[in-house]
């Protein structure tokens, strides 16, 4: 029996056959996915023990379940959320659950829902296992506390509401690895310990220079909890962050915190830069390989910044292809792939992307994914909102953001990557021409025939949710350039899902098929509903998008990449000579 229960929000338990153009799936109206071609489309679910224990958790669980069974006196029990039932009684004293996007706020969800019109797939299924948590409690008589944390709890802050209608106790906010047993225990006694913890929130916000403020909402009504801007206990140092002990979906093993690239719009870059040593590092690939998994897939919110020291963002180069040796050698695991990663460091050292691809052996028919905020093709934009994406290249000095964007996208595919790109529509500044810049960056690069994925995403204000129970409407408010946005961005998913489903697919051959003919036919339906629907809410759409079809353009400086990067590796020769001298 558990005095404490971990779980999570179904939708990260599933694998979608393992295709990564899937994995946006939850984000999806319940109304235009059907449950059985949902249900279908994310299999397999994570595996379940004969008791109920996930076999496989999400990695932040795993790290939650491996700080208290190391720090704290309670029974600890992982369940899989379709077996949460079975673990809760009269003496269970906290359910925990873990969640991305609970209410479908993510910025991709709010593109799917058009800002909270329809309910996401996602709102769904963390809906249900609420509810049925809820019923058991009351079944049983259980007065255990429900707790909620994880990415997405940022989301109850706009919606309190529902920790009502759920009957959610506490929403805990932030990294917690180290206090997490303290916490837990003060619940359990009631008596939170208000110089460790803070009943509110933490927010951030970016002044007119993109410097971020950190600030703190208090709760009156207790039910959010954040570590104590004085508390004695400061973030957590790599040392103080256990390894986790129990695998997790996919091979997710952590390699660093925080980014340092200090885009305007970003939280993750207030986070100070932590980096795992390999060796801890392979700990927990060995965690996962015990428990069955041969691959590591690195949680990053950008592998090229791994141990960098320097302050143009040089990427470390021989750390990151020693990180892979380690965990590939040592670890003994067939592949490894990063979550995150940017595109200038590979275009200033292409070594990186071909040194990594030999490491784990990719090839054309083992590809490395790996997603990439892409943001814009605009040069003005990058300038104004995110100017060290670019480094260690400059924007306007060393080529275009399109330049820059053509030769890493090149790299990437020559060494057998496959770039899922992020773009973000209604950034401060934005007008037409920022847009058909973005554009004609994706569909030239689709006209050469690369492999990638771009997923727009739009800048919603959330503030207007406050009160109200929708935000305000995407599609309704495209400019008709945004709109043809939107649709080459998904007609290039089209192409994408033609060219790759079939080559890429791996397992039962009548799966293959079922899973192809899903998704090239669903790719093409959902394209011409939506230029439909575009063209219906906005009378200049249809002449954009009829533009956008043919819009192959990018601005150019004409630079030659290979000449410099001859020029920079004369240049650091140079300096490292001269730092030899010296000392
Ligand atoms: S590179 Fe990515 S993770 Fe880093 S600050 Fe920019 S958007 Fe955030």
């Amino acid at each position: 029996m558990a005095d404490i229960i971990l779980t999570f929000d179904p939708s990260l338990g599933h694998q979608f056959h393992n295709f990564p153009l899937l994995s946006f799936l939850p984000c999806a109206p319940v109304r235009y996915v059907p449950a059985p071609v949902y249900n279908y489309l994310a299999l397999p679910d994570t595996p379940a023990d004969e008791y109920g224990r996930a076999i496989l958790a999400p990695y932040a669980v795993r790290k939650i379940e491996a700080a208290l069974k190391k720090r704290s006196k309670f029974n600890v029990v992982v369940a899989h959320p379709k077996h949460i039932e079975r673990f809760i009684t009269r003496e269970t004293k906290i359910i925990a659950v873990n969640t991305m996007d609970p209410l479908g706020l993510g910025p991709l969800s709010l593109m799917f829902n058009n800002a909270g019109r329809e309910r996401s797939w996602v709102t769904e299924e963390f809906s249900l296992l609420m509810r049925r948590i809820n019923k058991r409690r009351r079944e049983v008589g259980c007065n255990a506390k429900l707790v909620v944390g994880g990415s997405g709890e940022w989301e109850f802050e706009h919606m309190p509401q529902m920790l009502e209608i759920w009957h959610i106790d506490y929403v805990v906010q932030g990294e917690m690895d180290d206090i997490i047993h303290l916490l837990f225990e003060q619940i359990i006694e009631d008596r939170i310990d208000t110089g460790i913890f803070l009943f509110g929130y933490r927010t951030t916000t970016f002044d007119e220079h993109g410097r971020p403020r950190i600030g703190y909402v208090k709760d009156e009504n207790g039910r959010f909890i954040c570590r104590h801007p004085f508390s004695k206990y400061r973030l957590p140092k790599i040392d103080d962050i256990p390894t986790i002990i129990a695998p997790t979906i996919s091979g997710q093993a952590e390699i660093m915190r925080g980014c340092g690239i200090n885009c305007d719009f970003c939280e993750v870059t207030t986070r100070p830069l932590r980096y795992y040593p390999p060796e801890k590092v392979l700990e927990e690939v060995l965690v996962n390989k015990r428990g069955g998994i041969n691959k590591a897939w690195f949680v990053t919110d950008n592998q090229w910044a791994y141990m960098v020291y320097d302050s143009d963002f040089w990427p470390n180069k021989e750390a990151i292809l020693e990180l892979y040796r380690t965990v590939i050698g040592r670890g003994g695991v067939s592949h490894a792939n990063p979550m995150h990663a940017t595109l200038a460091p590979v275009v200033a050292e292409p070594e990186l992307a071909f040194g990594i691809a030999s490491i784990v052996g990719a090839g054309p028919s083992k590809h490395i994914g790996v997603q990439i905020g892409l943001e814009t093709g605009s040069d003005k934009l990058v300038l104004a909102h995110m100017v060290n994406k670019a480094k260690p290249l400059k924007v306007g000095v060393h080529g275009t953001w399109a330049e820059i964007v053509v030769e890493g996208q090149k790299i990437y595919n020559a060494a057998y990557w496959i770039p899922a790109y992020t773009i973000i529509i209604g950034q401060a500044g934005e007008e037409d021409e920022d847009i058909w810049d973005t554009i004609g960056l994706i569909n030239y690069m689709a006209s050469e025939e690369l492999y990638f994925t771009v997923t727009p995403m739009a800048l919603v204000n959330l503030g207007a949710l406050r009160g109200t129970n929708t935000l305000t409407d995407v599609y309704g408010s495209l400019t008709p350039a945004q709109a043809a946005l939107i649709y080459v961005c998904w007609r290039n998913t089209k192409r994408m899902a033609e060219t790759l489903v079939w080559r890429l697919y791996r397992g039962n051959p009548i799966f293959r098929m079922l899973t192809t003919g899903l998704l090239t036919y669903g790719a093409a339906f959902w394209l011409d509903r939506l230029e439909k629907h575009l063209c219906k809410l906005n009378p200049g759409a249809e002449k954009a998008i009829e533009k956008a079809k043919k819009y192959v353009h990018i601005k150019r400086l004409g630079t030659n990449f290979r000449k410099l990067r001859e020029e920079f590796k004369r240049y650091k020769e140079l300096s490292a000579t001269r730092l030899r001298i010296s000392s």
